[in-house]
């Protein structure tokens, strides 16, 4: 697998790929693929598991939600 700096490939569903392997869910430090930004402008990442779990409430916060977990799905088949 090649990494191609990260360039502008939209894949599949066109979401833009702006988390990273550095990106951390804030819930259990697994790979984030959710990114959350709260009202405040705060910003809160989760993987797949946490972001599901947490999305609800967020949106009903009037959170932004970017989720870019169907990389997941994508990369395992
Ligand atoms: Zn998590």
């Amino acid at each position: 697998m090649s990494v191609q700096a990260e360039a502008q490939e939209a894949t599949s569903a066109g979401v833009e790929h702006e988390l990273t392997a550095l990106d951390r869910c804030d819930s259990c430090g697994a790979q984030a693929y959710i990114r959350a930004t709260l009202t405040s402008g705060g910003q809160l990442l989760f993987c797949g598991h946490h972001g599901r779990e947490n999305k609800d409430k967020l949106i009903a916060l009037g959170a932004t939600w970017h989720d870019e977990s169907a990389r997941l799905v994508a990369s395992r088949d």
